[in-house]
């Protein structure tokens, strides 16, 4: 029958099969937006929601519910939703769990587009938010009311890097009854247990939004996140809104994640290892008026990041920040910016390449910074270079446009 189709229907049904059983290392590419039923009786009662079968693309394949398991194994959660960014899981959580009349609470140092959606699409939706003081609970706690339904929280805080007491936030959440979602994208899953803060199984979060973008990814070419969660009915609710805003990840940036994730940890570790050399030779620079690294003492909440990772895992990611002295003008950190040739400039973070931003802290903070040293911030992401060249690039480009006075 089949020899009397066309080659053109053959090139499209053709009836080869290859053989089962194919093993190999890295989990296959399945690309779909279609995906078959063997019969209509079967299309009708296919259930997607708990991974036990496929329905469409955009529903899951098995590299994304592959790559969505190992997530979950990375960071001790139960379920897991893939989004095409880490803003984009972030912004999901929020859609999935706020309505009009509710309100927000999110930490004054945290991921500034995180801010920016509070402050623009909630808003108009009728969802109010507040920014609170990540390093006071006290303040978290007096901002909660009864229309508070979602806190942000955050270790550290972006830019700045001020380490928050983690376990007593949670704590005052709970307290209250209230959704406490952490952005983990710095602790990765490796620094600490997002949902075993106490390493005893009494105290975890309730929602780990995740942007793979940065060290899952490892590669600096990959937009996407993760949200993942312990509690089935929480998942599914994120699940469902998930389906409804038409949120998914291409298969070949879920492939480019699962081929990544075996090194995470070494990468994570040498990323880590490069960082602390290069802000301890900060440290000893008189261009220098504070070192912001949660692993050193003049960077605030230093004692929660100890608690938290130093004491067990002594992990603390490849980011650090520097207040430049006041004495050093914008323009002349803008040059010494410019005049680094290994360090590029640019954003995101967790790939090979070492980069660096200055900031204007000013125009991000609600809230007084008394905490940071007078100076001119500059934030440096440490790739994987080796740690020599990276610190001959600092000193030549210091020794240039930083002249001690
Ligand atoms: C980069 C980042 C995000 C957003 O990730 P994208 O994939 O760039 O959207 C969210 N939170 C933190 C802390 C980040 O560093």
């Amino acid at each position: 029958m089949n020899d009397q189709r066309s080659s053109t229907t053959h090139l499209i049904h053709h009836p080869y099969q290859p053989p089962e059983g194919f093993a190999a290392p890295q989990v296959g590419v399945f690309k779909a937006s279609t995906v078959y039923f063997p019969s209509v009786a079967a299309m009708r009662q296919r259930e997607w929601k708990d991974k036990s079968a496929y329905t469409y693309g955009l529903h899951g394949t098995p590299t994304t519910y592959t790559l969505e398991e190992r997530l979950c194994a990375l960071e001790g959660g139960q379920q897991c939703v893939l989004v095409p960014s880490g803003l984009a899981a972030l912004a999901t959580v929020a859609l999935a769990l706020l309505q009009t009349g509710d309100e927000v609470l999110i930490p004054d140092n945290a991921y500034g587009p995180n801010k920016a959606l509070a402050e623009g699409e909630l808003r108009h939706f009728g969802i109010t938010h507040q920014f609170y003081d990540p390093l006071d609970p006290d303040d978290l706690s007096a901002r909660m009311n009864e229309r508070t339904r979602l806190v942000w929280i955050e270790a550290p805080g972006s830019v700045s890097m001020e380490f928050p007491d983690l376990p007593e936030l949670v704590r005052r959440c709970k307290a209250r009854g209230v959704m406490c979602a952490l952005d983990n994208t710095w602790g990765a899953g490796l620094a600490f247990a997002p949902f075993d803060l106490l390493r005893d199984g009494t105290l975890g979060v309730d929602i780990s939004a995740h942007a793979l973008t940065k060290y899952p990814s490892g590669g600096g070419d990959v937009l996407m996140g993760s949200i993942i969660t312990r509690d089935a009915a929480l998942h599914l609710k994120i699940k469902l809104c998930h389906m409804r805003l038409g949120l998914g990840v291409g298969a070949n940036d879920a492939e480019a994640v699962l081929r990544a994730l075996p090194s995470m940890a070494l990468r994570y570790a040498a990323h880590d290892r490069s960082a602390r050399t290069l802000a301890a030779w900060w440290q000893a620079q008189p261009q220098c008026a504070q070192v912001l690294h949660p692993a050193f003492e003049s960077s605030p909440g230093h004692a929660h990041w100890q608690q938290l990772c130093g004491d067990h895992s002594d992990l603390a990611a490849g980011l650090f920040s520097v207040m430049v002295d006041a004495r050093y003008s914008q323009a002349q950190v803008d040059a010494f910016c410019d005049g680094l040739r290994l360090f590029k400039i640019g954003y995101s973070w967790g790939g090979p390449v070492s980069l660096v931003v200055p900031y204007d802290l000013a125009t991000m903070r609600k809230r007084p910074t008394h905490h940071l040293s007078k100076g001119t911030l500059v934030r440096f992401s440490v790739g994987l270079e080796s740690v020599q060249d990276l610190q001959a690039d600092l000193q030549h480009s210091m020794d240039l446009h930083l002249p001690l006075v």
